[in-house]
């Protein structure tokens, strides 16, 4: 591109250089050199005439004459380059050229004049006028280089016309008849010249403006040329990008036949470059497995010009199949139709097969993660139903008037069966709350009796330490809030739970407060005791799960390690925390916080769902018909001897059909159904006996064992009132009969 532009450069101050003062001149002066001896040939001419016609001396004279003004002003001429080398001022050269033009035209006059003054006859006016023609063209054809010097001859040539009619007239030489001729002549002559004259100024001009335009056009031409070549080198360079890329590119026609492909398509394909043109990319790659509405897509993107980018899978020349990326790109015309696709394409085998081991190692994950939440759910049954056998025998066992040594033995049992449950319950908890599933289900329910019935819960174990446990209320309370009882207390047992096992004088103070807001309201309970309390450097570390403050102290007391773990997982489920302040020896405070919503229902007495209550002394319902659903025997007997001294009317189904049949047929006010159950479970028996309108509706109690919160859920969806959480206890089952 540059070279082209130089030359151009160069062009144009060559053609500018020739077009300047000084330029012209030096073109004026070559012209006027070169010419000289043409020039002389017709000096030669005229002296030959005055030397024929007698006058030998007057030839002579004027051809020395003649060649001498010629001489002059060619012998400056030819210095003129030399001189405007030096440095001469273009304008003395021009006016000293002008001098010796003028010079060079008065020599001409005695030629033109001699011979009119010599003979006098008409012939010679013929003569004059024609030198004076010759000698004007000749100046003429220098007009456009030196102006003045040209000017300056034609007025000379112009005067001696003038003088050579004067004289033919004045001196009466000439027939008034052949001076009328020779005017004409001189007329013709002078028209001659004019002419001419501007014959050869167009003519320069013409030339110097077609040169000038031709300049241009070579100047765009370069500059196109530069283009183009620019062009090429591009193409050439983007070509062998193309050629030598990684990835496998091939250019299609607008029907998607492949013009040219890379050496990676080769190495991509195995097709040659031979094998590929001509060929369709989906005729040519298209595996039996390839997705037909892929390869469709594709082929529309293409015939619709639009840009695609898309995965699918190709089959190599070997038959192996390969995933490839493709990204095609239309390359449309002027007019917007296509005029060729690009396709860019990369072997994406390997994320590909990475991808599907990613999905099949979640699918197992997810698999696994199910088997987990199956197996949680099966084991919490499978213990909890031998566990309430246990207990519920314990509790028939100690009310069987035993002596008293009996009795503390039946006490062990019922005592380590409890522990176990908490132990089992923790574990199953944890891992539930550990796989990120929620275990809240909230109901609307009376604050106050909640905390009371979790405290009366740990009251006798103080009482057996004899360690007080206070409970104050700093604010008034909400009557009703919405939130999960069942965790509150879940967590209340375990924080006070452990304030109580951790003291041995003193005692334990629950503090509770409240503040309402729009939103709802936010509990604060402050679980100070007097016991042994924590190190500080053991302080945040017994929210870890597993994790006792000293292996040695709390080995006396017993526990898992995970009670702080779930109860703060439960406190933060419920937009809350635990916070620790406790001082080595003299105690700690656990502040528990906790979000709850706003109740749903007004009045606390409805408040749904009703959990059993606790009424320790017995109910009596004579002939009130009860169902008891339950395939297990031991929990039959375990109902049957809670229930007898109720008097009421029991029957009993062994599984959910025989349920739903024998409330049809007796209309019990209230069915106590297990969940799990052979042929129908518990719950698809409560969806059948709530869907038929001809039943007096009863009140359905769950039996479960099964204790997460989803499950709580699914029992009331299924129209259930309630629940009662095996290992039974009669406590609560009287608390139920109670409400009915
Ligand atoms: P554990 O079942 O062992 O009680 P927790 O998670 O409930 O499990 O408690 C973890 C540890 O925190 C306890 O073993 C004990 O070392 C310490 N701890 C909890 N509460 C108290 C308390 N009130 N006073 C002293 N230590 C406590």
């Amino acid at each position: 591109m540059r070279a082209g532009s130089l030359e151009f450069e160069n062009r144009l101050t060559e053609f500018e250089a020739r077009q300047s003062p000084e330029g012209l001149l030096k073109r004026y002066a070559r012209q006027r050199l070169s010419f000289f001896w043409f020039r002389q040939i017709f000096v030669l001419g005229g002296a030959a005439v005055l030397f024929l016609t007698g006058h030998p001396l007057a030839g002579g004279v004027a051809l020395l004459t003649l060649l001498l003004g010629d001489l002059l002003d060619c012998a400056y001429l030819a210095g003129v380059p030399r001189r405007l080398a030096a440095g001469a001022p273009v304008k003395r050269l021009y006016f000293v050229s002008t001098l010796t033009a003028a010079v060079q035209a008065l020599t001409t006059v005695l030629l033109i004049g001699l011979p009119i003054a010599l003979s006098g006859g008409a012939e010679t006016l013929a003569f004059a006028f024609a030198f004076i023609a010759g000698g004007g063209i000749n100046s003429s054809y220098l007009y456009s280089f030196h102006r003045a010097a040209t000017l300056v001859r034609l007025a000379v040539l112009l005067a001696s016309g003038v003088g050579v009619m004067a004289h033919a007239w004045l001196a009466g030489s000439v027939s008034p008849e052949g001076q009328l001729y020779g005017l004409f002549a001189f007329a013709m002559t002078l028209f001659l010249n004019y002419t001419f004259l501007q014959h050869s100024r167009r003519s320069i001009a013409h030339k110097t403006q077609s040169a000038h335009r031709l300049l241009e056009q070579s100047q765009k031409l370069a500059l196109t040329n530069t283009m183009l070549h620019a062009h090429q080198s591009e193409m050439r360079r983007l070509a062998l990008v193309a050629q030598n890329a990684n990835d496998s590119v091939f250019v299609a026609d607008p029907e998607g036949r492949i013009l040219w492909v890379n050496a990676a398509f080769t190495r991509l394909t195995g097709y040659s470059a031979q094998e590929a043109v001509g060929q369709r990319p989906a005729d040519l790659l298209n595996a039996p497995t390839t997705d037909p509405a892929t390869s469709e897509a594709i082929r529309t993107a293409i015939t619709q010009g639009r840009p695609l980018r898309s995965e699918i899978l190709n089959a190599r020349k070997d038959g192996s199949e390969v995933w490839v990326e493709t990204n095609q790109v239309p390359v449309l015309d002027a007019n917007g139709a296509v005029e060729m696709v690009i396709a860019v394409e990369r072997d994406i085998s390997a994320a590909k097969h990475h991808e599907e081991e990613l999905a099949r190692a979640k699918h197992s994950a997810e698999e696994g993660e199910r088997a987990k939440a199956q197996f949680l759910a099966t084991m919490s049954h499978e213990i909890r139903t031998p566990m309430n056998g246990i207990i519920g025998m314990a509790d028939l066992l100690r009310d069987s008037g035993l002596a008293k040594e009996q009795r503390s033995y039946v006490e062990t049992i019922r005592y380590s069966a409890e522990a176990l449950m908490r132990i089992i319950n923790d574990i199953l908890d944890f891992s539930k709350l550990d796989a990120g599933k929620s275990v809240i289900c909230p109901v609307d329910f009376e604050l106050l009796p909640c905390v009371e019935s979790a405290l009366s819960i740990l009251r006798p174990k103080a009482l057996e330490k004899q360690i007080y446990v206070d409970l104050t209320c700093a604010t008034p309370l909400p009557p009703l809030v919405r939130g999960d009882d069942g965790r509150i207390r879940q967590i209340i047992l375990n924080i006070v739970g452990n304030a109580i096992k951790f003291t041995q004088q003193g005692g334990v103070t629950l503090d509770l407060s409240c503040t309402t807001s729009p939103e709802g309201h936010s509990l604060t309970l402050a679980v100070t005791d007097t016991g042994i309390g924590i190190p500080a450097d053991r302080v945040d570390l017994i929210f870890d799960q597993f994790s006792q403050a000293d292996g040695a102290i709390t080995r006396e007391f017993g526990g898992t390690g995970l009670g702080l773990t779930i109860s703060r997982i439960l406190a933060r489920e419920m937009g809350g925390d635990i916070a620790i302040r406790s001082v080595l020896g003299e105690g700690s405070t656990f502040t528990i916080t906790l979000k709850l919503a706003q109740a749903l229902t007004p009045a606390p007495d409805e408040a749904q769902p009703r959990e059993a209550g606790s009424a320790d002394n017995v109910i009596k319902l004579p002939g009130v018909k009860a169902l008891v659903a339950e395939d297990n025997l031991t929990n039959q007997l375990l109902m049957k001897s809670f229930l007898k001294s109720t008097e009421m009317d029991v029957i009993y189904a062994r599984n959910g059909r025989e349920a739903v049949r024998l409330a049809r047929r007796h209309a019990p006010r209230v069915i106590f159904m297990d969940m799990s159950m052979p042929e129908m479970d518990g719950l698809s028996a409560t969806r059948k006996i709530r869907a038929d309108p001809s039943l007096v509706q009863p009140t359905i109690v769950a039996l479960t064992a099964n204790v997460y919160a989803s499950d709580k859920a699914a029992c009331l969806s299924a129209g259930m009132d309630g629940f009662l959480s095996k290992p039974l206890k009669r406590a609560e089952l009287m608390g139920w009969l109670n409400q009915i």
